[in-house]
This record gives structure tokens, C-alpha cells and sequence, in this order.
């Protein structure tokens, strides 16, 4: 008798033991899980991009840079810039080393297999760019036996190599944008393709010797980028941050700061 009273209150107690660890347990996951506010989200960025990212006084600042710390501070996420070249970032999206892109990134339908895009929040568009003294390159029909200069993996790159055979050029691609401009400044190739606000950028920062000819060749519009179908509610945040900014005045203050006069 004596005996079953202790296994009884042995059961009774490791019953309310089991009972607590559970409540415990359940308690942490939710206030993790709902309020989401553990994650922090990598966002990759290209550095070499002014007036969108670039690095000033070990710290990274621009347009994009801007608006996406202000966004995430609008709808309560945190991020984690990771800078890599440009033609980095859509693979370290899919190898999930990255959440979010925001690098001057133009939405095309190539990229839409692989990415999901913000609303767009900038036109920018491609332009042909040659060395300031040149005279025989005004637009695109005269760069038959040119030398054309493009960043690996951006949308000049896939203009040149998806004509080259129709233009008759001959296609060099660099990491990242400085190297290419520092190409045609010195001779070594005839012409660069570039996103028009940000050579326009460069060539009014610094005395590069390059100047832009012809019409843009296309109508870029960026996005903000977030893995495929993985990150529906954080694109979600993105756009109505994004749709915040444009309606309260703060995505001008912005675009000013970088582009006003
Ligand atoms: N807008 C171009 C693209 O998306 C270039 C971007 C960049 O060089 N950062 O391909």
C-alpha cells in the first residue's frame, strides 16, 4: 500500500515537471516565431556603385543604402549589409547566403526566374559611354569593330553579348565598374556600358576623360530582390515601405541628397 501512495506521487510529480517544460517550450517558440524580431536579414549590396552604394569614412552610404535602412526601420526588420561584385549576388541569393539584393539591380524577366522583385523605385536605363575626345562612336550602330568594356552579369553585359555578332563587336567584361571605366579612360577599349544615372554620377564627381553618347539602349528599372517564392511577406514589407516613403516625402529627401544640385 505504502509502496503504490510513492508511485503515484512520483507520477503526479513528473507529470507537473513534464507540464512545465512544455508550457516553457511553447512560450519561447511563439515569441520568437511571431514577432520575427530574432531574424536578420542579409542584404546584398555592390559597393562600387555610387550613387546607389558605395563606402565613405568605412561606412556604406547612397541611395540604396538609404532607403532600404529605412524601410527596415518603417516595418520593424533588421538587416546586415554583405558587399560583394555585382555579378555575386544573384547566385549568393540562391546558395541562401543572402535575403534581400539591393544593388542598382534592374528587373528583367531573366532574373524574375530566380528572384522576386520589389515595385520598382528608380529608371535608369543603359548607356554607351566613350573616351571625351572620341568622335567616331555616337550610338550604337557605330560600334561595328569596337572594343566593348561591361560589368560581368548586369544587364550591359547581356546587351553586348546577346549582339555581339549583330553590332560586330568584341566583348571584354571586368568585376566591378570602376575597372571598367578606368579601361576605356586609358585606351584599352573603345567604349563601356553603363546604367545612365551612375556614369552620369561619375563623370559629374570626377574628371574621368568619358563622356555619354547617343540615347539610352534600354529602359532599366530597378527593384529590391528577395529569393523566389521564399520571402513573400518580407517583400510584402518592402513595398508598402517602399509605397510609405514615396507618399510622406521621405524617398525624395533621399533621392535629393544624393542627386539634388
Ligand atoms: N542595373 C544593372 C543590372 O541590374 C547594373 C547593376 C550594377 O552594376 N550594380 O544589371
Amino acid at each position: 500500500m505504502k509502496k503504490l501512495k510513492w508511485i503515484s506521487l512520483f507520477l503526479v510529480f513528473t507529470l507537473f515537471l513534464a507540464a512545465c517544460g512544455n508550457s516553457e517550450s511553447e512560450t519561447s517558440d511563439e515569441g520568437s516565431g511571431s514577432s520575427g524580431e530574432n531574424t536578420v536579414y542579409k542584404v546584398g549590396i555592390d559597393t562600387t556603385y555610387p550613387p546607389f552604394e558605395f563606402e565613405e569614412n568605412g561606412e556604406y552610404t547612397g541611395i540604396d543604402i538609404d532607403l532600404i535602412t529605412a524601410i527596415a526601420e518603417k516595418q520593424g526588420f533588421e538587416i546586415e549589409f554583405s558587399p560583394m561584385d555585382f555579378g555575386g549576388i544573384i547566385p549568393a541569393m540562391q546558395a541562401g547566403q543572402l535575403d534581400v539584393a539591393i544593388a542598382g539591380m534592374s528587373i528583367t524577366d531573366d532574373r524574375k526566374k530566380v528572384v522576386d522583385f520589389s515595385d520598382p523605385y528608380f529608371d535608369a536605363g543603359l548607356s554607351l559611354v566613350v573616351q571625351e575626345g572620341n568622335t567616331d562612336i555616337e550610338s550604337a550602330d557605330d560600334l561595328k569593330g569596337k572594343k566593348v568594356a561591361v560589368k560581368k552579369g548586369t544587364t550591359g553585359a547581356t546587351y553586348a553579348t546577346e549582339n555581339t555578332e549583330k553590332l560586330g563587336i568584341e566583348v571584354v567584361q571586368f568585376n566591378d565598374s570602376p575597372a571598367m571605366f578606368q579601361e576605356v579612360a586609358n585606351g584599352n577599349a573603345d567604349v563601356l556600358i553603363e546604367d545612365y544615372p551612375v556614369i552620369a554620377y561619375a563623370i559629374a564627381q570626377k574628371d574621368l576623360g568619358l563622356k555619354i553618347v547617343g540615347d539610352r539602349l534600354n529602359g532599366d528599372q530597378y527593384g529590391i530582390a528577395v529569393l523566389k517564392g521564399e520571402n513573400t511577406e518580407l517583400l510584402e514589407k518592402i513595398n508598402t515601405g517602399l509605397a510609405e516613403m514615396k507618399e510622406d516625402g521621405s524617398y525624395d529627401e533621399i533621392i535629393n541628397k544624393y542627386l539634388g544640385e
